[in-house]
């Protein structure tokens, strides 16, 4: 089976995001960037695949401006055997990255697709949905259980009542959730033999897909400062401020 896994830069998880003065958009100046977290999943489930020699090979996509090869070369020490960088400036918005992922998946023709179920910066939730719609496959979301057999996949989704399980024909679009592994650190030796791994760099103009934003943001606001709690003295005095203040009883 060959799998091709999806991995977005994106601010690091552990930052704690400003919005700039202007209200454009967030301060990404001097800001550490990572792998999306749930891409760490997508590259993780298709490395211990290719460790139960179900995969043999794994390729990582990613899209976007030339630091983005840091994050294919993490990927590459996680396991994964090549990369592709389609190297771009313009904001990337889900259409076009799932074009553009068409346009590499119909040259590669993978077996498999694996993606996060979204992207921590812009919360999309969109991209693997548009993926499998362009490419007419069946897709797997918010995967927390991913089960291969010869020419099909039985997915675990995590859904709102519990877990629902489904069976779908290969080839097809995983998305992962939280839950479906724990990613592994990449070792030194493995961060040194990545640095030999190839990276194709491709244009979107070799892809023949036009990248440009059909969304404009309007404005990006800081959420409400929270107001301070107050010590009611009694129960009487809660409901009271429950019922007339708060105004949710
Ligand atoms: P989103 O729909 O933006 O929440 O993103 C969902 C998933 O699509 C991410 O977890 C990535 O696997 C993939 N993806 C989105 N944007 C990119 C990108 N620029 N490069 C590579 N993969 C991406």
């Amino acid at each position: 089976m060959k799998i091709l896994v999806t991995v977005k830069r994106v601010v690091d998880f552990n930052v704690k995001i400003r919005v700039k003065a202007d209200n454009s958009g967030i301060e990404l100046a001097n800001i550490k960037m990572s792998m999306n977290p749930f891409d760490e999943i997508a590259v993780e489930e298709a490395v211990r695949l290719k460790e139960k020699n179900i995969a043999k090979e794994i390729v990582v996509v990613t899209l976007g401006v030339a630091q983005c090869q840091e994050t294919l070369r993490t990927a590459l020490a996680m396991g994964a055997d090549r990369a592709i960088h389609v190297q771009t400036d313009l904001e990337l918005q889900p259409l076009a990255v799932a074009k553009a992922l068409k346009a590499i998946i119909d040259k590669e023709k993978p077996d498999l697709v694996i993606m996060g179920k979204q992207a921590i910066d812009d919360d999309c939730n969109q991209t693997g949905q548009m993926l499998a719609a362009l490419l007419g496959w069946p897709q797997g979301t918010f995967a927390s259980k991913v089960e291969p057999e010869t020419d099909k996949l039985q997915i675990t989704r995590e859904v709102d009542g519990g877990l629902e399980t489904i069976e779908l024909k290969l080839p097809a679009v995983v998305t992962t959730d939280l839950r479906l592994n724990e990613p592994r650190y990449a070792s030194l030796p493995n961060i040194m033999k990545a640095k030999k791994k190839p990276i194709e760099t491709l244009t979107p103009e070799q892809l023949g897909v036009n990248l440009t934003p059909r969304l404009k943001t309007i404005k990006v606001t800081e959420p409400p400062k929270r107001k301070g709690g107050i010590k009611v003295s009694d129960v009487a005095m809660l409901v009271d401020k429950l019922r007339n203040e708060a105004k949710v009883i």
